[in-house]
């Protein structure tokens, strides 16, 4: 059985991801950091699930999490990139806090679980980060959201070349997807959006497991340092 790392996994599209590669037969390792109850709640609907804590911008929190992960079930196949928040605020709202959280959590936090699972990692590997539309485009209502999602592009294409051949290293970018993140959308703003959006709908989490699931299978096994957008035709570049 293959072993996968899914990051921020107990809601949203993380949480999407860890159901579609359970069901494909993976063993996923359900991390979470607030949201407990919910992680294990994964474990009913997929059998090998495995939920653990760790705040992946805290590098002790997440090495000694794929460490112990590691060290129980082997090597690591692959490592999905999903924690992520979100803080609209633009820079003239925007806290140095929350400037530094966002880094810390969106950028560093998907960089410490690969320094960390690199000496665990299978040849033929996959890493996929999961970045934002947003890191294309940029925004009126958040300035840092976007630099960190651009700063995973940045990383993910300089770890493409640095891995290969061992592992493959690509990423999505999803526009509007329906989790928490848009939870304060009113039914106004909502359908605004899905006008907005040429195939007619706002995305579903798992719009993008569909995605990554198809960046781990054998069907990938050429593609390394590209990018699919999930994004409906929203932002086309
Ligand atoms: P969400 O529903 O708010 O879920 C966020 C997930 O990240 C939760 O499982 C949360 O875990 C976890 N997380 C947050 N901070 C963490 C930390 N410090 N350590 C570990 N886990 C942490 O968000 P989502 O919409 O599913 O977003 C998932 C990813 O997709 C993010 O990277 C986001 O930027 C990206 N994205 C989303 C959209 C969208 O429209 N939804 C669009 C583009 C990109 P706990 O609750 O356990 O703390």
């Amino acid at each position: 059985m293959k072993n996968v790392v899914v990051t921020g996994a107990s809601r949203g599209i993380g949480r999407a991801i860890a159901i579609e590669l359970g069901k494909r037969g993976y063993r996923v390792l359900v991390n979470y950091n607030k949201s407990r109850e919910k992680a294990e709640g994964i474990r009913k609907i997929i059998g090998e699930a495995v939920p653990m804590k760790a705040d992946v911008s805290k590098y002790e929190e997440v090495g000694k999490m794929i460490g112990d992960f590691c060290e129980k079930y082997g090597k690591i196949y692959a490592l999905i990139l999903n924690a992520g928040i979100y803080i609209r605020k633009n820079v003239e709202e925007m806290s140095l806090e929350d400037w530094k959280n966002t880094i810390d959590i969106n950028l560093s936090g998907a960089f410490y679980p690969v320094k960390a699972a690199l000496p665990c990692m299978e040849e033929g590997g996959r890493i996929v980060f999961i970045s934002s539309q947003l890191a294309f485009k940029g925004s009126k209502s958040s300035v840092a959201y976007g630099a960190s999602k651009a700063g995973v592009l940045g990383l993910m294409r300089s770890l493409a070349i640095q891995l290969a051949p061992k592992i493959r290293v690509n990423s999505i970018s999803p526009g509007t997807i329906d989790t928490d993140i848009i939870k304060n959308y009113t039914p106004e703003q909502r359908e605004k959006r899905a006008r907005e959006i040429p195939l007619g709908r706002i995305g579903r989490p798992e719009d993008v497991a569909g995605a990554v699931a198809f960046l781990l299978s054998k069907e990938a096994d050429y593609i390394t340092g590209a990018n699919i957008d999930v994004n409906g035709g929203l932002y086309i570049h």
